[in-house]
């Protein structure tokens, strides 16, 4: 038998019947792990509650934790959740409840305090999801059983709360000894997605969507064979289906394309989850829970097609910083000193190029809200900041090494200015900077030419 570790989005776990349906998606499989996402638009109610706690009324963050309430015990009453079970749900929201009431008393909202905030989604979403799945065992006259297992027991992180960093060798070694025998026992273990835990024991956040990210940890964490990743759509597609409905289904794709696509823009996946799988050489699945006879993607080291353009991405909000001084002439080490600015307030550059005396590069619009960052360039050199930028990617093979590759995709875009192109750094990419308001346009006129056509 496969070992399988399932992972469930916050759609799939949108109320009792997504539920009920996802839980029978994981005994089809046989999943032996689950991890699953927060319920839909949980996550940002949490994010809302803390900074309303924070900065405003106790009443309007109150009106947050009712909704929040609310809704989940909706889903327990339609699972006909056990008194017991719904014991712990209820003490869960009561320390939610007192949490948010310590962040309004000291009107501080800490990173560390909004990852403990954010943990209550999976908490939650996973205790309900354990009750599903015992329903749908049972009615199928399993001989397994779903267990709730606190994720923060195994998947240990570093303390950079808002965007931990997975500790490989601790965590390796945390599933050896809670899950080793995981293979051969009759369980189906539930447990959360996106969380994690430091050493010392505090609750950490992998960062927004990192559910993906968790689900591929614990799957080389426990050795699995296959990783599934069970979302609202079937499949990765050629582009956002939201941007182009024309979008098609991709039925396999290689782990290095999958990787650029999902680091440049597509949010079906979280940029990092394919590290773990590459490692360790586990494939993984992309499907939907709501139509699980659709197909999907397989996402695997060797593929047999490998088209030149096989998806495009779009990546919005972004930012263009330049940075500009005579001093970069016949010099060297000006880079190195840019770096590690990025490094020491720990931003990520997306895209960069770099001329005699001026480099510019991509990063995310919430690197902003870090003004030390500019203040600290600043003193390097002439720093020009251009907002509401997007980036498009091209995602394919042989990207580099394609005569009239460059004039094809500049005649499809023919009219929208190109404010900034990277290319050659990986056969997999070609990437460029456009106004945010055209990007829908630059991808639905790519997408026109090289999928379409
Ligand atoms: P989940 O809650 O299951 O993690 P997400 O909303 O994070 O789901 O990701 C699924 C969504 O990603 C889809 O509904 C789709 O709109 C979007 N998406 C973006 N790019 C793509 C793509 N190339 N293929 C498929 N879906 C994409
Ligand atoms: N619940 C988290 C989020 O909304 C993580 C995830 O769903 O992957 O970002
Ligand atoms: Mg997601």
């Amino acid at each position: 038998m496969k070992l399988v570790v399932s992972k469930f989005g916050g759609t799939s776990m949108g109320d009792a019947g997504c539920m009920l349906r996802s839980a029978s998606v994981s005994l089809k499989q046989g999943s032996k792990m689950v991890v699953v996402s927060a319920t839909s638009g949980t996550t940002n109610d949490l994010i809302e509650l803390a900074r309303t706690a924070e900065k405003s009324s106790w009443d309007k963050a109150s009106l947050i934790i009712t909704k929040i309430k609310n809704k989940h015990e909706k889903i327990a009453r339609d699972l006909e959740l056990p008194e017991s079970e719904f014991k712990i749900m209820n003490e869960m929201l009561g320390e939610l409840e007192s949490m948010s009431r310590g962040i309004h008393l000291l009107k501080d909202c800490s990173l560390k305090a909004m990852d403990s905030m954010q943990s209550f989604g999976e908490r939650l979403s996973s205790i309900l999801f354990t009750h599903a799945m015992n329903l749908v065992l049972k009615k199928a006259n399993s001989d397994h059983k779903a267990s709730w297992l606190d994720v923060r027991d195994v998947l240990v992180t570093d303390n950079q709360f808002g965007k931990a960093r997975p500790q490989t060798n601790e965590i390796i070694k945390a599933c050896d000894k809670r899950l080793g025998a995981i293979r051969h026992e009759n369980m189906v273990y539930v447990t959360q997605g996106f969380i994690g835990q430091t050493l010392d024991g505090m609750t950490t956040t992998l960062g927004r969507g990192g559910s993906d990210y968790s689900a591929a940890i614990l799957a080389e964490g426990i050795k699995a064979d296959i990783l599934e990743i069970w979302t609202d759509v079937a499949g990765i597609a050629t582009t956002d289906p939201r941007i182009c409905p024309e979008a098609r289904a991709i039925s396999e794709i290689s782990f290095k394309e999958a990787s650029e696509l999902a680091t440049f823009g597509a949010k079906i996946l979280h940029p990092a989850t394919l590290m773990p799988a590459i490692r360790s050489q586990i494939p993984v699945f992309v499907g939907s829970s709501f139509e699980m006879g659709a197909g999907g993607t397989w996402i695997k080291k060797e593929v047999e097609d490998a088209p030149l353009i096989r998806a495009m991405a779009l990546r919005r909000k972004q930012v263009l910083v330049t940075l500009s001084t005579p001093e970069m002439l016949y010099t060297h080490g000006f880079l190195y000193q840019i770096f590690k600015v990025f490094n020491d307030h720990k931003v990520s550059i997306d895209a960069i190029t770099t001329s005699e005396i001026s480099v510019s590069m991509t990063l995310d619009d919430s690197a902003l809200l870090n003004k030390d960052l500019i203040r600290d360039l600043e003193e390097l050199a002439v720093v020009q900041v251009e907002e509401d930028l997007s980036l498009v990617s091209l995602i394919g093979n042989n990207i580099n090494h394609t005569p009239g590759l460059a004039k094809k995709i500049f005649n499809a875009i023919d009219g929208i200015n190109v404010r900034m192109i990277c290319l050659g750094a990986s056969k997999h990419n070609f990437c460029f900077i456009v106004d945010g308001s055209a990007g829908e346009e630059a991808i639905k006129k790519l997408h026109k030419t090289f999928i379409e056509g």
